[in-house]
């Protein structure tokens, strides 16, 4: 039985300001027992993804496009009887991994994407999966040290396990006490996920001071240090997708105690990512669609239909990282920082 939603009345601009409306329900206890025991790596590391196949293809016979569009999805809380429009259940959150599955799209983390390490097969298309807010319904880890199953995290991870050639992985944007529970941010980082800032307390930047601004940045990113010493930290999401009065504040700043300078600021709504190839890729203003059944407008349906629909303005991996390929038709969209990775078929 579907849940009611709210229907395609929902404006445009509402879904960029409306993001993460809800908050971590801090009901849930931490899991005893075992520890993940985890070994804190570096930014290589969590952006990368198994090597992709040893043998080389050429660009045109996978119609390789590596400055087409990358989608970024943006869950919250993934849950049985949702309360909102931002929240799936259980099923759903399935259904849109095995159907990125079948549509040969393969995980990247946020922090791959915006340095560029796009490591995935010839001919699969990169998605980036990105949770925000930190809740007990996207991660938990149980008595036995692994993803309790009925969680985001453990719905990804079995879904990788049914697909080897599905490597699970995302980026979760956390607030101070993510989780409600400290084995999870070491446990995603030695599995090779992301962890990123979403701020201290979920604030409205703009509502801040510069001062208020620095302190909610650094004070996050300071507690993420802290749960995971050694851990690059390389991107931020924006609560409600509000920058700060001063953008910059947003990816650089200090509290006077810790100095943070993030290379990638995510934004709310509402289309796909440019390629991080391309000239049109801001780093610093990063947008992601959020994950819906096509209910509202611009949601995940709406635009991996659209991708499936016009595949030449899709990202496509040529298999080598070592290369950026393209159609000759797409050459004016290369960034020129990357002319020489460039081959042009
Ligand atoms: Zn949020």
């Amino acid at each position: 039985m579907p849940r009611p939603r709210t229907l395609v009345s929902v404006a445009v601009s509402g879904l960029l300001l409306a993001g993460c409306a809800t908050q971590a329900d801090g009901k849930s206890r931490a899991q005893p027992g075992a520890s993940a025991a985890p070994t804190a790596t570096n930014e290589a590391t969590a952006g990368a993804t198994p090597p992709a196949s040893s043998a080389a293809v050429s660009p045109a016979s996978v119609m390789a496009n590596e400055l087409g569009e990358v989608p970024v999805l943006m869950y919250h809380q993934i849950k049985e009887n949702p309360k909102g429009d931002y929240d799936q259940t259980p099923a759903e959150f399935r259904a849109e991994l095995e159907r990125l599955y079948s549509e040969d799209y393969r995980p990247v983390t946020a922090a791959g994407l915006v340095v560029g390490n796009i490591d995935i097969p010839a001919g699969k298309h990169p998605v980036v999966l990105t949770f925000d807010d930190g809740t007990t319904s996207e991660a938990k880890i149980g008595a036995d040290g692994s993803p309790t199953p009925d969680t985001a995290l453990g719905i990804l991870e079995a879904v990788g396990k049914e697909h080897p050639d599905f490597r699970p992985t995302a980026s979760f944007y956390v607030n101070d006490h993510p989780f409600v529970d400290d084995k999870v941010l070491p446990w995603l980082v030695a599995h090779g996920y992301e962890v990123a800032v979403h701020t201290m307390t979920h604030a409205n930047l703009k509502q801040l001071s510069d001062t208020g601004v620095q302190k909610e940045l650094a004070g996050n990113y300071a507690k993420i240090q802290a749960a995971v010493p050694g851990y690059k930290i390389t991107t931020m999401a924006l609560p409600y997708g509000v920058f700060p009065r001063n953008r910059d504040l947003a990816h650089q700043g200090t509290d006077g105690t810790t100095a943070y300078d993030l290379a990638g600021v995510m934004l709310v709504g509402a289309n796909p990512s440019p390629s991080p190839y391309a000239a049109s890729f801001k780093p610093l203003a990063i947008p992601r669609i959020r994950s819906g059944p096509g209910e509202v407008p611009l949601d995940s349906a709406y635009w991996l239909d659209q991708l499936k629909a016009h595949p030449d303005s899709r990202y496509t991996s040529d298999g080598n990282p070592a290369k950026v390929s393209f159609p000759a038709a797409s050459a004016g969209k290369l960034s020129s920082t990357f002319t020489d990775k460039a081959q042009q078929y």
